[in-house]
């Protein structure tokens, strides 16, 4: 419960839209995408630095927990106030401050969403790659924070390739201003770094500076199709051992093409066991040249079927489809324990084999979709939550897959982060060590533990 006078403090300081207090709009901000909920004491939509800054120095003076929140489609519960508190929304710093051509980089404010970024860069000219498939809600605060990943990774990368610098305000409510426009500083520790991927643990991210790239001439896309899982995951190494890089190389199990399969014209055969969305992008003659080679690749991979979308209509027809699985997956059943380990490509068959023979010996469903190119699997572990003994196997289920993600050398989160949902498995993937490290970071920034408190590191 927070002081009826430090609520009355914080309306002095954000206009009296901007603090929410009622039972139903707490309810709004108790939830994300994972399965998790607790209600915040109230709810902050700033609109500056400074008025974050102020909020920030009275949580810190009353030990109030803090949890920045962007759009809240995280998969982690990283915007579940745990511990009761004050959410900080963002999503009304919406502004795109610059795009500057002549560096090839943008500055925006951190509730920009991430679609209207690339829409905006793109009728430049120009290129902002990361594509969580999120994106038409989710925001580029949330994408830093959570160091956001997506189908394009696996020829540009993730979050962390773009962000050059951002200016954030730490839990004493002062500002950190890191990085900047040159492709190259080593001036003291990389703090840049640092806050990727730190989900709001350690400071609210109230700018940030991205690097962009000039906007590929074309794209080619196909759709897949394999009897067998080995043959697709065969086919994907042989593809980026022949140097040439697909934009995108993305996986679906047979569970997943039963859900797409009345979103798509396409006509995928009932005995189809795996498909593959590839894209390649580039100049003309290079994509030509490229898809030529790849669909050679695929067909002595044993592909049955290989589409090339006609037009860009076809091609957006495919990536909503493909957008479409995760929400569309709770048809199969009402609760979905959506995993997204990762394993080094070359042992993405044996990993799939694995899930297989976990989903077999805990007699669950287990729907695997994902970003193969890069070996990040979504593993979805379809349950039930008011099953109670169907949740135990389920449960079961999740702790083995992660065993033996880490037995392959691979990690248990490649791009959703740790939030709650994942911080008790966090020691098994980096040591003791590595949780002490951790920790020493935490508590030098920030001592009295107010910055989204419960989330990343398990309890003590
Ligand atoms: C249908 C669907 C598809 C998805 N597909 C993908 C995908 O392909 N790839 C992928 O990586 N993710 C995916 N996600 C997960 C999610 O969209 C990403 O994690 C995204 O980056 C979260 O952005 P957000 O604005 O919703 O952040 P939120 O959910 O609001 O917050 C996420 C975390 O970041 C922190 N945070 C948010 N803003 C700030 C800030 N300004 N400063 C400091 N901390 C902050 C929060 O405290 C929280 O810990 C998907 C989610 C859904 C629902």
């Amino acid at each position: 419960m927070i002081e009826k006078a430090v609520i009355k403090k914080i309306k002095e300081i954000i206009p009296s839209a901007g603090v929410l207090v009622g039972d139903e709009e707490k309810i709004c901000y108790s939830y994300d995408a994972s399965i998790k909920e607790a209600l915040p004491d109230i709810i902050v939509k700033a609109d500056t630095a400074d008025e974050i800054s102020s909020v920030i120095k009275i949580a810190s003076e009353h030990n109030i927990p803090i949890i920045p929140r962007g759009a809240g489609t995280g998969f982690a519960g990283g915007t579940v106030p745990v511990r009761g508190g004050i959410v900080i929304s963002v999503a009304g710093m919406n502004k795109i401050i610059e795009i500057d051509r002549k560096n090839l980089m943008a500055v925006v404010e951190p509730g920009v969403i991430t679609g209207t970024l690339q829409k905006e860069v793109e009728s430049l000219g120009l290129f902002y790659p990361p594509d969580p498939s999120s994106l038409d809600i989710s925001t580029i605060g949330g994408n830093v924070a959570t160091c956001a990943g997506g189908p394009r990774g696996v020829k540009y990368g993730v979050t962390k390739d773009y962000v050059m610098g951002l200016d954030a305000i730490l839990p004493d409510g002062s500002l950190l201003s890191t990085g900047g426009k040159n492709i190259k500083s080593v001036a003291g520790y990389n703090l840049t770094s640092l806050m990727v991927g730190s989900e709001g643990t350690l400071a609210l991210i109230n700018k940030i500076i991205l690097k962009l790239l000039p906007l590929p001439e074309t794209t080619s896309t196909l759709f897949v199709s394999f009897k067998s899982i080995s043959g697709a995951t065969k086919s994907i190494n042989d593809i980026l051992l022949s140097g040439t890089t697909p934009s995108t190389i993305e996986f679906m199990d047979r569970f997943t093409i039963e859900i797409i399969r009345d979103h798509i014209d396409i006509e995928i055969g009932k005995d189809i066991g795996a498909t593959l969305l590839i894209e390649l992008d580039g100049d003309v003659e290079e994509v030509r040249r490229g898809t030529d080679k790849v669909k050679d690749i695929l067909l002595r991979g044993g592909a049955t079927d290989i589409v090339t979308a006609k037009d860009e209509i076809e091609r957006k027809h495919l990536w909503d489809a493909r957008r479409g699985i995760s929400p569309t997956l709770r048809k199969l059943k009402p609760t979905k324990l959506n995993q997204d380990i990762a394993v080094p490509r070359a042992s993405l068959p044996e990993m799939i084999d694995q899930l297989h023979s976990i989903a077999e010996k805990y007699n669950i469903l287990i729907v695997n979709f994902g970003h193969a190119g890069d070996g990040n699997i979504h593993v979805n572990v379809m349950t039930d939550s008011s099953n109670i003994e169907e949740m135990g196997r389920a449960t079961k289920a999740v702790d083995e897959i992660f065993r033996q993600t880490i037995e392959l050398g691979g990690t248990i989160s490649g791009e959703h982060g740790i939030g709650i949902s994942k911080k008790d498995y966090l020691e098994m993937e980096v040591g003791k060590a590595g949780i002490s490290v951790m920790r020493k970071i935490k508590g030098a920034i920030d001592p009295k533990n107010i910055m989204n408190p419960g989330k990343v590191l398990p309890d003590l």
